[in-house]
């Protein structure tokens, strides 16, 4: 059972790696088209092009869950459980806390939020398609925490 947790966990953090790498090459490359409007300032739809990068990630979560079962519980169920975690970890985090497209958390006050959003804006800051920098999520270069816990 361990070595589940560990693969879920293991899917997790690789799928940080992967969004950094999409981020950078896909959405700021050739699926520019569909990022664009993210980095417009404000939020005047409820849904973004920026959106469909979602399905794109759900498609093998799903695949991995129907495969993951048959003909009995293995490890792929695992390795889409951690891309599902991730998927709810990104929305939470980069649509709700960072950009506030739900007033869910306004009140948070956390070192950790506080450098996440920071980073983010500086990744924001830059409306261009080349010229970005921060393109992960969940992890924020150490000089963002340094202006927080002093
Ligand atoms: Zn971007
Ligand atoms: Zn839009
Ligand atoms: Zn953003």
């Amino acid at each position: 059972m361990i070595v589940f947790a560990l693969v879920t966990l293991g899917t997790f953090i690789l799928m940080e790696g992967i969004t950094w790498c999409t981020h950078k090459y896909v959405m700021h490359g050739f699926g520019w088209f569909l990022h664009e409007d993210h980095h417009q300032p404000g939020y005047p739809h409820v849904f973004e092009k920026n959106d469909a990068f979602f399905i794109v990630f759900a498609i093998p979560s799903m695949m991995l869950f129907f495969f993951g079962i048959r003909p009995e519980l293995n490890f792929l169920f695992f390795i889409g459980l951690g891309i599902l975690c991730y998927g709810v970890a990104y929305f939470l985090i980069h649509d709700v806390l960072i950009h506030r497209r739900f007033k869910w958390f306004d009140k948070t006050d956390n070192w950790y939020f506080k450098a996440l959003r920071k980073a983010h804006k500086i990744h924001h800051k830059n409306m261009g398609k080349h010229e970005s920098q921060c393109f992960g999520m969940l992890y924020v270069p150490m000089k963002y925490f340094k202006e927080y816990l002093k």
